[in-house]
């Protein structure tokens, strides 16, 4: 039987991506290979507990959500993880991935939504981004870029360029929390007529930094 490393099963308003607003579970996979700067799940580092596979879909049916998010950390770096998407799939729930981008989304279920990273330099870790991700990102996909100042914003204002992003998928930019303002970045595409989503962390605003919200 396989297991995952969880450092927790919540349930809360999802806060980002196109499904913002609905009542979701989220299961935080534990561990992740980057250290971005602005990152606000480091507590999901280490620790966290073995669980099996039926443990987690038992434990995820409890809340009786429709959406199911699996996220991290990374929650690619576990490789049972792929297991797990395809099994909450075949369940029935709608499922979204997020991910940081750095680590191979090829062999993801087609039926997840799949919520990628393209990191920026503000994050610290814009090495690790993987661009040949981004050949396996479909319509019913985002890209996400958390920008932390307007260096960042101009960098991703190329990306969105260079790698054709909007043609590929949803895009989204989001301000880092308390560090760069949501009002500037909203004036910023609006003058530049970018073709793509703002959004702001909504559980942020709603409950701040706290874990398992
Ligand atoms: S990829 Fe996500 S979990 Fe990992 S360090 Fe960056 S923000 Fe944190």
């Amino acid at each position: 039987m396989k297991r995952l490393r969880i450092t927790e099963i919540f349930h809360s308003l999802q806060g980002e991506s196109r499904s913002v607003g609905w009542p979701t579970v989220f299961v935080r996979l534990t561990g992740c290979p980057l250290r971005c700067h602005y990152c606000d799940t480091e507590y999901a580092f280490q620790g966290g507990t073995w669980m099996e596979l039926d443990e987690i879909l038992a434990t995820v049916a409890e809340f009786g959500a429709r959406h199911v998010t699996v996220t991290g950390g990374e929650p690619l770096a576990q490789p049972a993880c792929l297991e797990l998407l395809t099994q909450l799939c075949d369940v029935g729930y709608e499922v979204s991935l997020e991910t940081s981008g750095a680590l191979d989304i090829s062999a993801v279920d087609p039926r997840v939504v799949k919520v990628m990273d393209l990191k920026t330099p503000g994050s610290g870790e814009e090495a690790r981004n993987s661009t040949t991700n981004l050949d396996y990102l479909s319509s019913q996909d985002q890209v996400k870029l958390v920008l932390c100042d307007r260096h960042d914003y101009e960098w991703a204002r190329t990306a969105l360029e260079r790698h054709r992003l909007a043609e590929r998928c949803e895009v989204l930019f989001s301000p880092s929390y308390e560090q760069l303002s949501p009002t500037d970045l909203a004036e910023w595409i609006l003058e530049d007529r970018l073709p793509v989503r703002m959004q702001i962390q909504l559980h942020k605003y709603l409950w701040g930094e706290e874990p398992g919200r």
